[in-house]
């Protein structure tokens, strides 16, 4: 097929193909839309593999060419639109031969595939016999020599698209945490019952090769057991899993929930099955045990926020590592470390995936778990102490225990108490006392006498035990600072309470407040402990860190609701909403939801707005609507920062579009205010919050039975410090650092917001016109 030419004679343009295979991930959509969009932006033309393999091995209508408004509305769809299987043929070389000749006829020179490991192995081999399925075509005449030099080169990118979270070198494939949701919400739903009938459950996930979605669902739901294969139990499993079950009956717990992956075994690959691990819950345990298994409620449907926003930004990110491939590079896939998303040579990340399989096989455990990645292992033990609360071997000796005081300070966000009840539970497993501080630093200055449950003391496993999916704060949380209630007083009662570690949950005032005490310390004496920070706010503008327990949760919400309003435009399709964000002063809220729902526009306080800028969205919204031949499935979304601007507040931009539509259309504004604080906190924020706050203990105990004097620990600028996420590394960073060095104190937030770069995407996607295309 004659190359087509972008008007420059010489220069074929490029025809980047995208797929979906294996099975549906949740995200998957959002992943396609990105890359049809990104193609087309990047002046390449953007085509859709239907069916997955399969349409590349038939080639004819099942490669279909994209157009812009192809893909509107698909980010909140769940499942592939473009279809997925599991195809035989593309196993075999004539399949993949078939699959080449195809590609070549439509003239393809790039393929993005977005599915799991099995997906991603087939997409190597591919790539490695590339050179000789051309030959053999070229010596059969099925294509020209010129086209043999010409595709010579494959450029392939992965898409790492899975519910199991299955492939190596990548912490989060794109519906692992939406799959994720859907587990937690059956356990938080059978967690109702079990509780009430003083049940045990059983429940079956899916996983058989990777433990990640049962691991994961055991921390954010606080399961009693949990069964992976990667990891499988000690020798004598049915006396430990009993000993854990009976201990926790023991103090209190009504009810009792085991989580077992599919490819369950124990440690000589024997199947664990949900119904040997009821026999032993309801034999010797004497428990009234039943057995869920999940099954494909596990798929998902719509995508979480996290997962539409991280498909999105892949997908951008494939189609750049797709046009950045220069002849005889390796092939990539697009993989997030932590924060960060990153291309990773595809050959490794197969072989390492293939090296678990072969590790499990081998009996060789440790080496599986190591393979999974650092975070996998880090859940595990975070997992492991605060669920086997007896195990003595974990106590410190008398000298090194402390008494760790634990503070909420700020609005609520949801993951505060998933963070304290880990935090209770790691300080109980270690021999340090917890002390909750109830409602912040005005509860801590109340004297604690005049309190009927005193507003400082210590608390139990049983009692923090089912807060992991709490949202709010059940220890209480208050705005005001130590300077409010008085520095003096703070001090004097973290004399009074021999508190010599403070672990601190909040936003920015958590933040402000952690600042005010360190500069405290030099008066106050009690303030020179070691102290840390755990940002937890819906706005996610504390410096330090690019996360912040319950930002995850408020997109959610904030999603879901935007989801809503969209779909009640569904019958007229021609209005536009304009919905208003929280956030303070930082537009992170705005920008990621305008990345998960395909915002036309987002306005942030960063930016700001100008009636320039006003003029060109209206512009584009007529444009928008006069091209949409009823693609959109609902209404259309601008978010708008509370603090975008004083002047155009919400409803003044939405009048305004209206005045200018000239009947072509209607808006509307929406203020979700509270909502997006959310109920139940989601996955993501429980299982971080979980593992961030093992850390944040495990730093105040670095400090016990110190060798320092308080006097010199003052010094040591580690001492107060902030837990951040800040690309691919979990970090400490020293509070005297992030004052400095890193802090808009007047805008409350950081002076480098990392995702300021995720709003031209968010432009890009929505063909959002820049400054210079009007003028
Ligand atoms: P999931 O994680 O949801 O199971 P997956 O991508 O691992 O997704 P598979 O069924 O293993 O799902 O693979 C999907 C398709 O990829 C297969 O049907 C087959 O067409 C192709 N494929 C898998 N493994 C290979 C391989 N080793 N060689 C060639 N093609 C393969």
């Amino acid at each position: 097929m004659a190359p087509v030419t972008n008007g420059e004679a010489s220069k074929p343009r490029k025809r980047i193909a995208v797929m979906t295979s294996g099975g549906d991930a949740p995200g998957m959509n959002g992943a396609v839309r990105a890359v049809v969009r990104m193609t087309l932006q990047e002046n390449c033309e953007a085509y859709a593999v239907m069916e997955g393999y399969q349409g590349l091995v038939e080639g004819g209508d099942w490669i279909k060419q994209m157009e812009w408004a192809d893909v509107r509305g698909w980010l909140s769809e769940g499942g592939t639109l473009i279809g997925t299987a599991r195809c035989q043929d593309f196993r075999e070389r004539p399949g993949r031969l078939r699959a080449a000749k195809n590609m070549i006829e439509k003239g393809i020179n790039g393929l993005v595939i977005c599915g799991g490991d099995g997906s991603l192995t087939g997409a190597d081999t591919f790539r490695k016999e590339w050179p000789s399925l051309l030959s053999q075509l070229a010596s059969s005449k099925e294509i020209t020599a010129a086209e043999q030099e010409e595709y010579k080169f494959l450029n392939i990118v992965g898409l790492v698209g899975s519910i199991d979270n299955d492939f190596a070198d990548t912490d989060a494939t794109i519906g692992c945490y939406s799959s994720l949701g859907r587990i937690c919400e059956a356990v938080d739903y059978i967690d109702a019952t079990a509780f009430s009938h003083q049940r045990a459950f059983v429940i079956e996930v899916m996983g058989r090769h990777c433990g990640w979605l049962a691991l994961m669902a055991g921390v954010s739901t606080g399961a009693d057991y949990v069964f992976i294969p990667e990891n499988p139990p000690p020798e004598d499993w049915e006396a430990h899993m009993c000993d854990i079950i009976k201990n926790h009956r023991a103090l209190g717990k009504r009810k009792t929930i085991v989580i077992v992956a599919e490819g369950a075994h124990d440690r000589d690959l024997n199947k664990i099955s949900p119904t040997k691990v009821k026999d032993l819950l309801s034999g010797p345990l004497k428990l009234d045990t039943r057995i869920t298994t999940l099954g494909h409620v596990q798929r998902g449907g719509q995508a979480c926020a996290y997962d539409r926003q991280m498909s999105t930004l892949q997908g951008v990110e494939a189609v750049r590592a797709v046009l950045d491939a220069k002849p005889g590079d390796a092939s990539h896939f697009i993989s997030v470390v932590e924060n960060k998303i990153v291309r990773k040579p595809l050959l490794e990340a197969v072989a390492t995936t293939q090296a678990v399989a072969e590790a499990i096989e081998n009996k060789d455990f440790d080496k599986a778990v190591s393979l999974r990645g650092d975070e996998f292992k880090e859940y595990y033990d975070a997992y492991m102490t605060t669920t086997a609360t007896e195990d003595a071997g974990q106590l410190l000796p008398e000298s090194k225990r402390m008494n760790i005081g634990i503070i909420h300070v700020g609005a609520p966000a949801g993951g505060m108490n998933s963070a304290t009840r880990s935090a209770v539970a790691y300080c109980l497993s270690r021999g340090h006392k917890p002390w909750a501080i109830h409602n912040g630093f005005p509860g801590l200055v109340r004297h604690h006498k005049d309190e009927p449950i005193g507003s400082v003391r210590l608390v139990d496993w049983l009692e923090v035990e089912g807060w992991i999916s709490k949202g709010g704060s059940e220890i209480g949380t208050n705005r005001d600072l130590p300077s409010k209630v008085g520095l003096a007083e703070t001090a004097a009662c973290f004399k009074e309470w021999k508190i010599d570690g403070l672990f601190i949950i909040g936003g920015f005032e958590a933040y402000s407040a952690l600042s005010e005490m360190r500069k405290g310390q030099a008066e106050h004496p009690p303030f020179r402990i070691p102290m840390v920070l755990l940002p937890a706010t819906i706005s996610n503008n504390v410096p330090g860190t690019e996360y912040s327990v319950g930002s995850d949760t408020c997109l959610n919400a904030l999603v879901g609701y935007c989801d809503a309003i969209k779909q009640s435009a569904s019958a007229s399709r021609r209005r536009i909403f304009v919905v208003e964000t929280q956030g303070g002063r930082s537009g992170y809220i705005a920008t990621m939801a305008g990345l998960a729902i395909g915002a036309l526009a987002v306005y942030t306080p960063e930016e700001g707005i100008d009636l320039a800028m006003l003029g060109r969205d209206i512009e584009h919204l007529r444009e928008s609507f006069a091209t949409d031949k009823g693609q959109t499935r609902g209404g259309k979304l601008i978010l708008n920062s509370e603090h975008a601007s004083a002047t155009y507040t919400t409803q003044v931009i939405a009048d305004m579009i209206k005045e200018e539509s000239h009947g072509r259309f209607e808006s509307r504004f929406a203020i979700p205010g509270h909502v997006q604080q959310g109920g139940t906190p989601s996955p993501m924020d429980r299982v971080r919050a979980v593992r961030l706050a093992v850390k944040c203990i495990q730093k105040l105990e670095g400090y016990a039975d110190s060798d320092k004097t308080p006097e010199v620990q003052m010094k040591d600028e580690d001492t107060m410090s902030v837990i951040g996420i800040t690309g691919a590394s979990v970090v400490f960073n020293s509070m005297k650092r992030l004052e400095a060095e890193e802090t808009d104190w007047k805008d409350r937030r950081p002076l480098n917001e990392s995702w300021l770069a995720y709003k031209k995407i968010v432009d890009t996607l929505s063909g959002r016109p820049k400054p210079m295309d009007c003028c």
